[in-house]
């Protein structure tokens, strides 16, 4: 058992100044009042007392859009880079990972879909992420063109069979042959359906969403932009009360004028940051792979090899929060709600996750004064210690 004292506790409607609470095992026993922590038992010798000293204590992250990072790729398939990946951005504060694949010849994918399944089901991992190749050849960004297909049921079911039930959300481009018919498959088998890459429009997107699609993949990157004739994906997904988005907040994919323009339109309920990072998260500049594809690293922008497409990031959800209050003007607690419960609600894990509540997991990240991560708890254990 483990009580944390003297915490400033983000809620996701405000804040608890001098608030405490106590975990038993994985999971919070109890989240109390401000001010009265209760004295540590003398008579366990199990239990740690921990003074955060005023420091914030919010929910671990949520990262719902991930390839890697720390040099390790989770669409590379491989369980032991998968480990890595992990650990990477566990220690930037994210206690729940989705692993997103890119395209790939069908039976690779099979079997890195089969292989990282495992990991979901020893809980290392949230679920896996299909992105590609059931995507747009125009917006294809970091994808190669060749191996991109329709998305016929036919080559769906295998995919989601080799995934045993971890595969929990699957991008898609809704104006392709099978494109709405998936969407409701997809929907009807406990899939996230999540439209991007897309070259659709206005129109289709928003039957994807009557069919059942409930996610925007990094909303305004691989899809068409705003134009007041011709409103596109963005405003029918933003007009969407269903529709959850996806933003990275890297100050790179969208200026931060136009995502502070998604907040104040939607508000965090319906925001959820992700990192959409690559191997190169963390790692100095240089070349790195996503799934066929040669990507460079310069001042940290990820670029397809010969100055292309914008490919993945190399940001953490730690930094993602950061920018949140810092460049967007988010209070903390709006921040953490973007970052860790609404991508929760958006898998079906609110229960467990995204918020500091009695009977969830006892997932953490402890915040010093500058927002920087000193300590990250996942299900009762330290990750990173407190200092
Ligand atoms: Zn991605």
């Amino acid at each position: 058992m483990t009580l944390l004292t003297n915490a400033r506790i983000v809620l996701p409607d405000g804040i608890r100044a001098d608030g405490w609470l106590r975990v038993e095992g994985h999971r919070i026993a109890e989240v109390g009042p401000a001010g009265s922590a209760p004295e540590p038992s003398n008579t366990d010798p199990h239990e740690a007392s921990i003074d955060l000293a005023g420091r914030h204590l919010l929910p671990g992250y949520v990262d719902m859009h991930n390839h890697g990072g720390g040099g390790a790729a989770f669409s590379s398939g491989d369980v032991e880079q998968a480990v890595r990946a992990a650990a990477f951005h566990r220690a930037h504060g994210t206690t729940t990972i989705m692993a997103s694949t890119v395209s790939t010849e069908l039976d690779d994918l099979q079997r890195y879909l089969s292989d990282l399944a495992g990991l979901v089901e020893d809980g290392l991992l949230a679920g896996l992420h299909l992105e590609g190749p059931f995507i747009s050849k125009a917006r294809c960004g970091a994808h190669d063109p060749a191996l991109l297909r329709a998305p016929d049921p036919a080559l769906l079911r295998p995919l989601l069979a080799a995934g045993r039930g971890t595969v929990k959300m699957v991008t898609l481009a809704p104006e392709l042959d099978y494109g709405i018919e998936a969407t409701a498959l997809l929907a009807n088998s406990g899939v996230i359906a999540a439209v991007g890459h897309t070259d659709g429009g206005y129109g289709i997107t928003e039957e994807a969403f009557s069919n059942g699609a409930r996610v925007a993949t990094h909303l305004f990157n691989a899809m068409p932009g705003v134009h007041h004739r011709e409103p596109g994906p963005v405003v029918a997904a933003i007009e969407d009360e269903n529709v959850i988005v996806e933003l990275v907040n890297d100050g790179i994919h969208v200026h931060p004028a136009v995502i502070g323009m998604v907040f104040n339109a939607v508000g965090p309920h319906r925001v959820a940051l992700i990192t959409d990072a690559m191997a190169a998260a963390g790692q100095p500049d240089g070349m790195f792979r996503l799934g066929a594809l040669d990507v460079e690293v310069s001042a940290g922008v990820a670029r397809l090899a010969g100055g292309g497409s914008i490919a993945g990031s190399t940001l953490t959800m730690d930094v993602a929060l950061r920018r949140a209050v810092r460049e967007l003007g988010l209070s903390i607690q709006e921040a953490a709600v973007s970052a860790a419960l609404t991508p929760a609600r958006a898998l079906g894990l609110d229960h467990e996750v995204g918020s500091i509540e009695a009977g969830k997991f006892a997932d953490f990240v402890v915040l010093d004064d500058e927002l920087e991560v000193c300590g990250v708890m996942k299900r009762g254990e330290w990750a990173v210690a407190p200092k």
